[in-house]
């Protein structure tokens, strides 16, 4: 009678509602993400999911850790806590090129002969796989749910990294029933990577946010896999391809690699299709040419070809060396180097007035596509791959997407090379430039210098920041020379007028001058009203403050709610934010207090821009501001992820392990080491109710103290 979702038949429990929508949703997921086809729309998926989080928002006894609704559950942490793994993971040894790859063959062949001495051998079969460019993960199953995921550290070693693993959308939180699903317990091994587009992507917004690219694919593929934030790293769009059993020997399982590939697959693993099994050393090389032809083409990085024996009694009879098994190599690519010559290195100035030499060479053809300038980072880089401008130099793609240049052929000097100096002026507006003491880097501090102000207009009309439409870098320009813009606070001064009559600086065939004109004005002038209310963090970001990418943007909004109280927040609020370094805490100190920088957004808050968190504008929400929660054991009428943003949503921090610092510790069921350990210092526990009570009123109850009555029952594992 009282059943209001209407989905759910009469004759169906939430839970196997609950159940239904799990399937169908690991199921899509599954073709989405693995098999790269799916049917189901994403509306029907989002539909799908919000019924299932409403199911277990009524039903919280219902949540399972393996449900799609809690791949980003976990609440945030400072450590990653050490993994012993059952069964060492090793290193693979190299073959840089084929003679060593032959001599690879024959000692496994001789081997093999040592091994048998009786009937005759048969060939023996390799399978050959592509070697993923990424940061290897063990993976543990208890009869078919994700239980632990880690890094392999040192091989004896790693790091569980659990959360962080679960935000990979094509990594089974629950496997396909079958022989893997029915394992007590299962570890899998393979490798996480990020594709070469969402690389370079990541790329571009470090370098708006001023921040230090990444070096590789597979460096910000681990770089992410050991994010503090699993939010963040679920941003990431990180993906696997799983490739061993961590045991060989259980005897339910195919002998062979092949066969365990073929296993893995219908378990729902994301297994790489580009394998195959062969016999023949020739066909072996065969394959590895062929893999190094196609790499420019796959949409992630390879960086060679894995060998192994396929066979698995054969694998164990070889052995290992100390670092690496005998039954497997790795064919390595030799990196792509082409040379060229060096013509000019041009100085670039950048949005927050950084200086950067960029070498500019005759375009040459490198892994897959022309390339004809490559940064050089600083003058130190530059003295240190002793680069002369007109040198004949090798270049490359670092992790086969960013150009780079490796330096000089020496031999090809004749004398007209010369030496590139810094200059001690700022190209664009020839004020004097300072050395950075956090970088290497030289500045024009300069705030009204022009290459900055064209670089910071720009991003402030861009698609991730306050996204004006119709303002191009011509108009921009074109605004500039007109005196019209200077800072982003003058784009909400313009008049209809003003834009209309704005020469383009351009004539027409018939020699007349070009003029912005009254359509364009009507549709710039809508964009620039409708940028008002893009959500506080994107305009947040689109200030271009260092270090302040759409990431911490959100973190900052998110804890401060305002524009004013971020104004005012000191280097140690804002340092205490999780995920906000000092370097983050120093730059936007010192951005907030140039005058000219708060008279900007003084003039922004007067034109009505949306400089605060919508949830966040009543001032008394902020309430639990500076207060630091931990939540441990069960809670029965939300999660702790429900619990944490409430928390957080009040300001309040929320964080995974109980030190002196902590404010309160909310203790649920079944509430384990945690609890003790707030006890033994001292920490005010609260109970669930008090915590509801907390949220409704966002505020913390007047005295609260340590709970002697409430001890908990005993201690789950969970917490250990
Ligand atoms: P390296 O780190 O260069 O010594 O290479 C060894 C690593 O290659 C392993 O630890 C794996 O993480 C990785 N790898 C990538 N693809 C494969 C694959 N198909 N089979 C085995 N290892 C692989
Ligand atoms: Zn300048």
């Amino acid at each position: 009678m009282n059943s209001k979702s209407s989905a759910t038949s009469p004759h169906q429990s939430p839970a196997q509602r609950a159940e239904e929508l799990r399937r169908a949703l690991e199921h899509a997921a599954y073709e989405y993400y693995v098999l790269d086809a799916s049917d189901l729309s994403d509306d029907v998926y989002d539909s799908l999911l919000r019924e299932l989080q409403e199911i277990e928002a009524k039903h919280p006894e219902l949540i399972t850790a393996s449900s799609p609704t809690q791949r980003v559950g976990a609440i945030p942490s400072d450590a990653f806590a050490p993994v012993e793994h059952a069964a060492r993971m090793y290193s693979l040894d190299n073959a840089m090129n084929l003679e060593e790859l032959d001599a690879w063959f024959d000692r496994v062949e001789s081997a093999r002969a040592k091994l048998v001495t009786s009937a005759p051998q048969s060939q023996i079969t390799y399978n050959c796989e592509l070697k993923i460019d990424g940061s290897s993960i063990a993976l543990t199953y208890q009869e078919g749910e994700l239980v632990r995921a880690a890094t392999r550290g040192d091989g004896r070693t790693g790091e569980d990294i659990t959360a962080n693993a679960r935000t990979v959308r094509d990594i089974p939180l629950r496997l396909q029933s079958g022989l893997l699903a029915s394992l007590p317990q299962l570890e899998v091994r393979g490798e996480i990577y990020l594709p070469k587009s969402h690389f370079e992507q990541l790329n571009k917004q470090a370098d708006e946010a001023g921040e230090k690219p990444f070096a590789n694919p597979r460096n910000a593929a681990a770089g992410s896999l050991r994010q503090k934030d699993p939010a963040i790293t679920a941003t990431r769009e990180l993906a696997s391809f799983i490739y061993a059993p961590a045991d060989k020997t259980h005897e339910d399982l195919p002998p062979n690699q092949h066969g365990f590939l073929d296993v893995l697959r219908q378990a729902g693993f994301h297994v790489n299709p580009d394998v195959e099994v062969l016999t023949c050393r020739s066909d072996v090389m065969d394959f590895c040419t062929a893999a190094l032809e196609k790499r420019h083409d796959l949409p992630y990085e390879i960086d060679g070809v894995v060998i192994k024996v396929d066979d698995f009694s054969l694998q164990e009879a070889l052995g290992y060396t100390a670092k690496a098994p005998r039954w497997a190599i790795a064919f390595k690519f030799p990196p792509e180097e082409k040379t060229t010559v060096l013509r000019e290195i041009r100085i670039q100035v950048g949005r927050t007035g950084t200086l950067t030499p960029v070498a500019e060479f005759d375009p040459v053809l490198v892994a897959g596509s022309t390339i004809a300038r490559a940064t050089l980072h600083n003058e130190d880089e530059i003295v240190r791959k002793g680069i002369l401008v007109g040198d004949t130099v090798i270049v490359r793609k670092a992790g086969d997407v960013i150009p780079e240049v490796v330096g000089p052929i020496e031999s090809l000097r004749d004398g007209t090379q010369t030496f590139f100096r810094m200059p001690t002026h700022c190209p664009s507006c020839g004020v004097a430039v300072h050395r950075d003491p956090d970088e290497a880097a030289l500045r024009c501090e300069n705030i009204n210098c022009e290459a900055q102000r064209t670089e910071r207009l720009r991003h402030w009309v861009s698609r991730g920041a306050a996204d004006i439409e119709g303002l191009g870098t011509e108009t921009i320009n074109a605004l500039i020379s007109a005196g019209l813009v200077s800072n982003v606070a003058d784009f909400y001064a313009l008049s209809f007028e003003q834009l209309r009559d704005l020469p383009l600086g351009r004539t027409k065939a018939d020699g007349s001058e070009t003029f912005f004109g009254q359509t364009m004005a009507t549709k710039v002038l809508a964009n620039i009203e409708a940028s008002k209310s893009r959500p506080f963090p994107r305009l947040l970001f689109g200030l271009g403050i260092r270090h302040v990418g759409a990431t911490v943007s959100e973190l900052l909004t998110g804890r401060f709610g305002t524009i004013e109280n971020l104004m005012v927040a000191s280097e140690e609020d804002l340092n205490a934010i999780e995920g906000v370094g000092p370097q983050i805490a120093r730059s936007c100190r010192s951005f907030f207090s140039v005058p000219e920088n708060r008279a900007v957004l003084q003039r922004l808050i007067g034109a009505g821009l949306n400089l605060k968190e919508e949830a966040l504008t009543d001032p008394a929400l902020q309430s639990l501001a500076g207060l630091t929660f931990v939540l441990t054991g069960t809670l029965t009428n939300l999660t702790r992820t429900e619990a944490s943003t409430e928390l957080k949503k009040l300001g309040a921090k929320v964080t995974g392990s109980v030190s002196k610092k902590t404010s309160y510790v909310v203790a649920g069921e079944d509430a384990g080491l945690k609890y003790d350990k707030a006890l033994s210092l001292g920490v005010p526990v609260l109970s669930e109710a008090e915590l509801q009570d907390i949220i409704q009123s966002g505020a913390v109850p007047q005295a609260v103290s340590v709970q002697s009555g409430a001890e908990p029952t005993n201690i789950p594992s969970e917490d250990l």
